[in-house]
């Protein structure tokens, strides 16, 4: 069963409709005045095994970007705004 994403605009949809722009860095996509902190924001992921927050475009859909909540070992998604 191909990965389902509840958009909220759509309705469930199959993840092929979407292009993930992959982890939401902590702190949104605000640019830091912190070189350093600017580098880690941009180039560095958590990749967490667990929840994690990402942001999706529905390019086959509404065109919309979602936030949503996925968990990398299940794939469960939740929280989708
Ligand atoms: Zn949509």
């Amino acid at each position: 069963m191909a990965l389902m994403i509840p958009c909220p605009h759509c309705g469930r949809r199959p993840y092929g409709e979407f292009w993930a722009s992959g982890e939401l860095p902590e702190g949104g996509h605000g640019v830091e005045a912190d070189v350093e902190a600017d580098y880690r924001r941009v180039w560095l992921r958590r990749n967490v095994a667990g929840d994690q927050r990402e942001r999706w475009f529905h390019h086959a859909g509404c065109r919309r970007w979602l936030t949503l909540t996925r968990n990398t070992i299940t794939n469960a998604i939740h929280d989708v705004v």
